[in-house]
């Protein structure tokens, strides 16, 4: 359980792209959210927005700029080019760790139910570190972008990724979750599959999604697929599993097809060279699958190896008193000694 803060300082990180349209919306809901829940002392008032402008190529940024002048909410970190969604949230997540008790990640198309951010920070105060907005229903999106995202999950749970369901990057994070996110080094970043990985405790919190406010959706199907693909082989060696598969079961066939192939040679039914050539073809390609395969597994390892990820991730620790007193007597000497240097 984290520490229960009374007045936790939050911070809203928002990730923007040629988002102009909405921006302005999105800042005066959020900075009403804001002063609501520092006013009913949910939230410590120094609590802020931190908007990332992800390279965008229009207004956004002067928009994040000129409001940074004149509402006391409004923060901006704006990067040198477009890096694709999660790494700007990414950006935005470990600028606000330092200054934040805990951080809650929201797009800036107003999709996400706003109401929302009080749940996740009633859940935060009753000693959770992490929340997952999850959507009730998807009746707002397209019947294309239904089936596509609930056959994304279905993918990804059938390949082992532990992700939660309906659950995009609408989330709270406490300060320690952001510190342990920041031990994981890869690249190739799906922050949903990561955030589980962590492991303190955690909730749900379930909201309805609307549509876009304004603006167009910025994540065309093209993206849509990258990012899914990118999901699915940053966090699964199944894909690499059914190569070896299909080898074994080629080769399993290819025994088959050697049997068929003896008793048609003894019945004297086939051509000359028919049952050589029968039998190469099949013991050949399943071998060579199965080679794959085992080459895949070991590049999966490699894989898994040079993304270093953190092997664990520690809860809590219980010093005995012994340990508390020794310490406290290392400290002390250490503030003689200093004292004495000085
Ligand atoms: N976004 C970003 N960089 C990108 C693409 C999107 O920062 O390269 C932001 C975008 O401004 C929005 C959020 O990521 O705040 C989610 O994008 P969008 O709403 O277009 O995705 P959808 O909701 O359609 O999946
Ligand atoms: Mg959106």
């Amino acid at each position: 359980m984290n520490s229960i803060i009374s007045n936790p300082v939050l911070t809203l990180v928002i990730p923007c792209y040629n988002e102009e349209e909405v921006l302005t919306e999105t800042i005066s809901r959020l900075t009403a959210i804001l002063e609501e829940l520092a006013e009913r002392q949910l939230i410590s008032k120094h609590s802020k927005m931190l908007f990332v402008d992800d390279g965008s190529r229009d207004k956004t940024w002067n928009i994040i700029a000129s409001y940074n002048q004149t509402n006391p909410y409004v923060s901006g970190l704006k990067l040198a080019k477009n890096a694709g969604h999660q790494n700007a949230l990414l950006s935005g997540l470990m600028e606000a760790k330092e200054t934040s008790d805990c951080v809650i990640s929201v797009d800036a198309d107003l999709q996400d139910d706003l109401n929302a951010i009080q749940e996740f920070v009633i859940k935060f105060k009753e000693g959770y570190d992490i929340v997952y907005g999850v959507r009730k229903s998807r009746a707002t999106d397209t019947f294309f972008k239904r089936s596509t995202a609930q056959g994304f999950y279905r993918v990804m749970s059938k390949m082992g990724v532990n992700i939660v369901y309906n659950h995009a990057d609408y989330r709270l994070m406490s300060k320690r979750v952001l510190q342990e996110l920041s031990n994981f080094k890869e690249v190739n970043l799906f922050l949903r599959g990561l955030v589980p990985l962590i492991g303190y405790r955690s909730t749900e919190v379930y909201y309805d999604r609307h549509e876009r406010f304004a603006g167009e959706s910025k994540y065309p199907l093209k993206k849509m697929l990258a990012f899914a693909f990118d999901g699915i082989t940053s966090f699964s060696v199944t894909p690499i599993r059914l190569v070896s598969a299909v080898g074994f079961a080629m080769f399993g066939i290819s025994l088959l097809i050697a049997v068929y192939t003896i008793i048609s040679k003894l019945l004297g039914t086939t051509v000359w060279g028919w049952s050589s050539l029968m039998l190469s073809i099949w013991f050949i390609g399943g071998l060579q699958l199965v080679a794959l395969g085992l080459i895949g597994e070991y590049i999966g390892k490699i894989y898994k190896e040079v993304k270093q990820r953190p092997k664990y991730i520690v809860e809590t620790i219980l010093d005995s008193q012994s340990t508390l007193d020794a310490k406290k007597t290392t400290s002390k000497n250490s503030e003689r000694k200093a004292l004495a240097i000085q």
